[in-house]
């Protein structure tokens, strides 16, 4: 089976990210970066969700010599021009302190009529393949929602306690794991670059 290396450390996402390439139907033995203690850290310095999966793919591309996958995601609230945006992870200045993002999104629209209150969740799915026939491939995935005044639900995380996807009358906190991959902005983009993989 074709190993393909995922950009991230956290086993969670490792977890989730089986799952929904094993529900898409695609067979790939996939592996966090720790199974390779030597590659190096990778900045997120762009300003997009696309740049920045495409830089954390390639490093890890290059530095494995394996086919890598990266994602980069956050949320994009329209009263907010797009913010939090590829800042969702450390909107109130720390890094994955997901209480206090939500906390401070909450506050920063607080004033905003329910008619202005869309959101979007959005993923950016890179792929790197090194060497001489290398590519780099990345794919996006959105959902639209709007987002509520407060939290409801104990599932998911960062923001999903306030993000009612339209149509549905559950926040994404109060969906099941099965029922959130099978919707989420990150199961789009990985079915759209899904049909790219090396396999
Ligand atoms: P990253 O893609 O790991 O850099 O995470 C980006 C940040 O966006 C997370 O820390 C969350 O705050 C937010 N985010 C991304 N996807 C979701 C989601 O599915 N639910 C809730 N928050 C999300």
């Amino acid at each position: 089976m074709q190993r393909i290396v995922l950009a991230t450390r956290n086993a969670h996402k490792v977890g989730e990210l089986r799952a929904i390439l094993a529900g898409l139907g695609v067979q790939v033995d996939l592996v966090g970066v720790t199974e390779y203690p030597d590659v190096p850290d990778v900045a997120e310095t762009e300003l997009s969700f696309a740049g920045n999966a495409l830089l954390k793919a390639t490093a890890v591309a290059e530095a494995t010599g394996l086919p890598a996958i990266a994602d980069d995601s956050g949320i994009c609230v329209d009263a907010l021009n797009g913010m939090p945006g590829i800042f969702s992870a450390r909107w109130a200045g720390r890094h994955g302190d997901d209480a206090a993002n939500l906390d401070l999104l909450l506050a920063q629209v607080g004033d905003v009529a329910d008619e202005h209150r869309g959101a979007q969740f959005v993923c950016a799915a890179a792929l790197a393949v090194p060497g001489p026939s290398g590519r780099q491939v990345v794919r996006e995935g959105r959902i639209e929602g709007t987002l509520l005044r407060a939290r409801r639900g104990e599932g998911g995380f960062g923001y999903d306690p306030v993000f009612l996807p339209a149509g549905s009358e559950r926040t994404t906190a109060e969906l099941s794991a099965e029922e959130k991959n099978a919707v989420s902005h990150r199961r789009l983009a990985f079915e759209a670059l899904a049909p790219l993989l090396p396999v």
